[in-house]
């Protein structure tokens, strides 16, 4: 199979497996227990810890261990006060934007930021905003569809200025470009281990002051109680040691990965009618999202299946819809061209040969017409 579709999910990196094994049947015991077996999973809970704030640019001690990035994201919003005025961009994960409605049902006004075409946050709209303390705004770092990064770091002064509390979705950011919490100025930040080759159902979010923390997991001491129930120690080890692998091949995964992307789009751009989306912005080094008028994007994405390659038409949870991408929709990207939109995202182990013979299929595909 050709995997492209490294933003849904990675594979887990032999090396990470080899960390987390022990941790099932060898070193089982509960991290809260107090004898020998719980100090010594507790120990390595406390590791990777380290290792995912290295990455991070954070503190060990910011770092509150999640189910995932869905959750994290979740935890960054969650307030039980109806006055905690909210505001989003309009290209957030369903994981933010659906939590922020829930808040919204239960009384928190909630404002959307509007992006431009180039899929970049507006500027205007966020100077626009009415904030007034509390107040929790969040913006991602790194689309997971398009790929655009955000200049987060520049609106964070600002809002925290007003009084709001900032959080940025970094889970795709996250091993693909430098991610420093501390450099961000964000007060929250959401990470996930299954990006960046690390296990499913584990992530973090990293927050600068606990206390303003509302959680919704009760009932335990794990996380400084921020978020009860026993670790899942051998998917925080893999974490821990997907993050220290991140953190030493950075650049070189990331140069490899550009390098790769470059060559995908210029091979891209000479099929008649092809748009990259948010083409000129700084992206993700190894995302590129693209639609070709006319064409249906799910329909194209079955007959690279049958092809052997795995491609997704949007984000992975909008890819069962018959709706156009919500984000592309936010960039103004016109329906029909929306509906077509494929992306690619590359990852560590693809190669050359993979891109070429994608460009193949896509083209060959591309002449018949039962995908217009
Ligand atoms: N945020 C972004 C930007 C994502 O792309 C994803 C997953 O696709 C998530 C959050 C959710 O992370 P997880 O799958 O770990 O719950």
């Amino acid at each position: 199979m050709i995997y492209f579709d490294h933003n849904a999910t990675t594979p887990v990196d032999e090396r990470v497996l080899e960390a987390m094994l022990p941790f099932f049947s060898s070193y089982y015991g509960n991290a809260s227990s107090l004898y020998k077996a719980g100090r010594l999973t507790r120990s390595a809970i406390n590791t990777a810890r380290e290792q995912i704030a290295a990455l991070a640019g954070a503190s060990a001690t910011q770092i509150i261990f999640t189910s995932g990035g869905t959750e994290a994201n979740a935890l960054a919003l969650h307030t039980n006060n109806p006055r905690t005025q909210l505001a989003i961009s309009a290209i957030e994960h369903p994981s933010i934007t659906e939590s922020a409605l829930k808040l919204k049902q239960q009384g928190c006004p909630l404002e959307i930021i509007s992006v431009d075409p180039h899929g970049l946050v507006d500027e205007n709209a966020i100077d626009a905003l009415q904030i007034r303390a509390p107040a929790i705004v969040s913006i991602m770092l790194a689309n997971n569809e398009t790929g655009c990064i955000q200049a987060v770091a520049k609106y964070t002064d600002k809002l925290r200025a007003v009084g709001a509390i900032v959080h940025t979705d970094a889970v795709q950011a996250l091993g693909k470009i430098p991610v420093d919490f501390k450099q961000l100025g964000v007060q929250r930040m959401s990470i996930s281990s299954h990006k960046i080759y690390g296990p499913k159902g584990c992530g973090a979010l990293i927050v600068d002051d606990d206390t303003l923390i509302e959680p919704f997991l009760v009932g335990g001491d794990q996380e400084k109680g921020l978020r009860a129930g026993t670790e899942n120690v051998a998917a925080i080890v893999g974490f821990g040691k997907a993050a220290e692998l991140a953190l030493a091949e950075l650049s070189s995964r990331s140069e490899k990965l550009l390098a790769l992307r470059l060559k995908l789009e210029a091979a891209l751009v000479e099929i008649p009618n092809l748009t990259i989306f948010a083409q000129h912005q700084t992206r993700l080094p190894n995302t590129v999202q693209f639609g070709i008028a006319g064409i249906d994007g799910e329909m194209l994405l079955m007959q690279l299946d049958q092809k052997n390659i795995a491609v997704s038409s949007g984000s992975a949870c909008a890819s069962e819809g018959g709706q156009p991408s919500p984000v592309l929709t936010a960039m103004g990207i016109e329906t029909t061209l929306a509906k077509s939109a494929i992306r690619v995202s590359l990852g560590k182990q693809n190669t050359e040969t993979e891109i070429y013979q994608f460009i193949t299929t896509l083209k060959a595909l591309f002449l018949k017409t039962n995908l217009r």
